[in-house]
């Protein structure tokens, strides 16, 4: 019977190959295009990251041969389906070196991961008084949640304070750290800036002080392997489209008893045990999570995203961003004009600059026409734009796919934008 299992369900182990870029693009069919006349160079990996092929196969072959709704174990196509779907969690179980499967919630994304949190756990535990700390640079999805249920048990949120490089204060923490302070937030990775937070030392005193602590891993995961029992932390939240799998998925790891401990985020079918008017019971982890249909696609998808990395040779392919970091940052002391944002010592491969008197949309747009994508604004960052008096900034970010000539490519077509506007 084995032929008639999916691809995504077969995979014979595979030694990962020394690290070779040439051979990992062949793997991204979208690398392969023009855009505006020029071969494309995709700088915007912190926004979303490409799929490989196998990612888009496992989509196309769940919709072709098994879809099915979940748990439902009518019939095969719905086993097979279901047996996929948990096969991922497991999958995503072990790429984290959770404890156990139940402990990873699907959710849509790094946004909604926190909102569960926010919602759940910070509605049912936060009182009048309690302090939640965030960083200064975290994107918005891991402040608003926070202000949300903050307003509602009359709390508060702080920033942890960080400095021109983008460096968060760990003194500043440690001081902030007293009885009211419940939960640390705190990006893995800024978004905005590449700076990588010490999380490991960010949890052990936190958990010193007796508050909690949620990473934001959206800009982590795709860079390194996380290993959230090494960390210690008690949540972390990922999105799957920037770990080179499907839009509309994502990842919430929580300790065991926290997740068992908090009550449901949103009510419906799966969520449940037994409903009756007489009173509701709730399913167990994770499912007590995971109300109405799943997105069993994305899930399947993502898993088939492991896969590939599981493949990849991670080590190899994170030398090789940090040489285009390097090389990167070497270019762009030479432009004349140029400010660096986000020079911490610890750096994810992530450019973020401006030029002086350029506004960076334009020339995010004088850069598209050469066939370069870079994100240009404040990357859902106003707070931290807003402490160093910027609107935003131009940001290239990296990924194991980007070549050498993609960072020359980019910083040829920034001397002719330099020399059109300036
Ligand atoms: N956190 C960080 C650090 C991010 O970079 C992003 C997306 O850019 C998010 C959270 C939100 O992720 P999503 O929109 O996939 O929920």
């Amino acid at each position: 019977m084995s032929e008639e299992r999916p691809v995504y369900q077969v995979r014979p182990p595979e030694q990962p190959q020394a690290f070779c870029v040439e051979r990992v693009r062949a793997d991204f069919p979208i690398l392969q295009q023009q855009v505006n006349g020029h071969p494309l160079v995709y700088l915007d990996n912190a926004a979303t990251t490409q799929k490989p092929e196998c990612v888009i196969q496992a989509l196309v072959d769940y919709y072709r041969r098994d879809n099915s709704n979940v748990h439902r174990g009518a019939h095969a196509l719905s086993d097979r389906a279901t047996a996929a779907f948990e096969e991922a969690r497991s999958k995503v179980a072990r790429l984290l070196n959770a404890e156990d499967a139940r402990q990873i919630l699907w959710t849509r994304g790094t946004t909604e991961s926190i909102n569960l949190v926010a919602a759940s756990w910070g509605r049912s535990s936060l009182q009048p008084g309690d302090r939640i700390l965030v960083s200064a640079m975290e994107h918005h999805s891991n402040i608003v949640p926070w202000q949300m249920v903050a307003a509602e048990r009359g709390a508060t949120v702080e920033p942890i304070p960080v400095d021109r490089s983008g460096t968060l204060d760990m003194t500043a923490l440690a001081a902030m750290l007293d009885g009211r302070v419940r939960m640390v937030a705190v990006g893995h990775v800024s978004n905005a800036l590449g700076s990588i937070n010490p999380v490991d030392r960010i949890v052990a005193l936190a958990h010193a002080a007796g508050a909690l602590v949620l990473v934001d891993g959206a800009q982590a995961v795709a860079h390194w392997s996380v290993d959230v029992q090494a960390l210690g932390c008690d949540f972390y939240a990922f999105s799957a489209h920037k770990l080179f799998g499907p839009t509309g998925i994502g990842v919430l790891y929580g300790r065991r008893e926290l997740l068992e401990a908090m009550p449901p985020y949103q009510g419906g079918g799966e969520m449940i045990e037994s409903v009756s008017f007489a009173g509701t019971t709730y399913n167990q982890l994770p499912y007590k999570f995971e109300a109405g249909t799943p997105d069993i696609a994305g899930a399947i998808g993502l898993g088939a995203a492991v896969d590939y990395l599981n493949r990849l040779d991670r080590a190899g392919a994170a030398r090789h961003e940090e040489a285009l970091l390097a090389r990167s940052v070497a270019l762009a002391e030479r432009v004349p004009g140029l400010e660096l944002v986000g020079t911490a010592a610890h750096k994810a491969s992530v450019l973020s600059f401006n030029l002086a008197g350029v506004h960076p949309a334009d020339l995010g747009t004088l850069l598209d026409q050469q066939g370069i994508a870079v994100r240009t604004g404040n990357h859902c960052a106003q707070p931290i734009m807003e402490q160093f008096g910027i609107p935003g900034t131009v940001r290239a970010s990296f990924s194991f796919y980007n070549t050498f000539d993609d960072v020359d490519r980019l910083f040829a077509a920034l001397e002719k934008a330099r020399q059109f506007l300036q």
